[in-house]
């Protein structure tokens, strides 16, 4: 039996667990994708050994681990991706090839893809903002954050522009796209973004799934863009992810069937 999982803290609320346990039954593949919460981040390097000699074949990484797993793999001789060098955080493990690489951007690519030169405005400089960006290297991306330290961090490693004024002072109607990379709206929490400057030809996609239409999302919506959330994000970086350990692509519909509350 093969062994996978999705390790962070919280854990819980993922659905990995339920998208693919569902994929390796589909396939065919003798397999377990579980639940491991590392609550202290001492402990992740041990647990890093555990599952390599538990015979374990792969884990999703989830928060607040995404950097630091780089260095512990690193540590342990596997091989990262240039990907994930530029990205600088990694999701997925597979401890049989020894490999580390980053899907999020590749999930991400799934939801959005800006066309040359477009100008994007990217909201967010945690975790998941790099894969976004690197996703998008073909726009001109202005991003900012609410602690701006991390915005320009990014900026530099990415030469995108940077945003450091009061978000609700700045004029969306010249970006083809805005995309929310940060975690407000999880608790339906709305962006303090000047709406009225909003064009309906602006795409807005949220990374949140959950809700599935966040306020901003709403507020897009109301002015008559296209909107996207992160539903089809999560599945195909999960798909990628199943496909990089069995060497089989998953059955996306069968996860959009399982997700399907959560759909736009
Ligand atoms: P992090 O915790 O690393 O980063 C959180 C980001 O949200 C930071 O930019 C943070 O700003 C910002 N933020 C949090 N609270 C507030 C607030 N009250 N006001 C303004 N900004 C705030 O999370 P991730 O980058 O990993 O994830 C970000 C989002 O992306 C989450 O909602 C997550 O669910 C989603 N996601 C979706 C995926 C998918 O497959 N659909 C995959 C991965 C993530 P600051 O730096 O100032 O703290």
């Amino acid at each position: 039996m093969l062994h996978f999982g999705i390790l962070g803290n919280p854990v819980k609320h993922s659905k990995s667990p339920l998208i693919h346990n569902a994929w390796l039954k589909k396939s065919g593949v003798n397999g377990n994708y579980d639940y491991i919460l590392v609550e202290n981040q001492e402990d992740l390097a041990k647990v890093f050994n555990e599952l390599q000699s538990k015979d374990f074949t792969g884990v999703n990484v989830t928060v607040p681990y995404k950097n630091e797993i780089l260095t512990i793999a690193q540590n342990a001789g596997f091989r990262i991706t240039r990907e994930v060098e530029e990205i600088g955080a990694a999701n997925t493990i597979n401890f049989k090839t020894k490999e580390v690489i980053n899907t999020d951007s590749y999930g991400f690519s799934k939801i959005y893809s800006p066309n040359e030169g477009d100008h994007i405005l990217v909201i967010g400089a945690g975790g998941v903002a790099p894969a976004i960006i690197y996703s998008c290297k073909k726009a001109n991306i202005t991003i900012t954050n609410r602690t701006i330290a991390k915005a320009e961090e990014l900026a530099e490693r990415f030469m995108c522009d940077l945003y450091a004024g009061e978000l609700s002072k700045l004029d969306l109607s010249n970006f083809d796209a805005i995309i929310n990379a940060t975690s407000l709206g999880l608790n339906n929490e709305d962006i303090p973004l000047n709406y009225k400057t909003l064009q309906k030809y602006t795409i807005c996609v949220d990374t949140i799934y959950n809700p599935r239409a966040t306020p901003f999302l709403q507020n897009a919506q109301k002015k008559g863009c296209k909107v996207q959330n992160g539903t089809m994000m999560l599945i195909h970086q999960g798909a990628k992810s199943f496909q990089n350990w069995t060497g089989l692509m998953p059955n996306i519909q069968t996860a959009e069937n399982l997700l399907k509350d959560f759909l736009l």
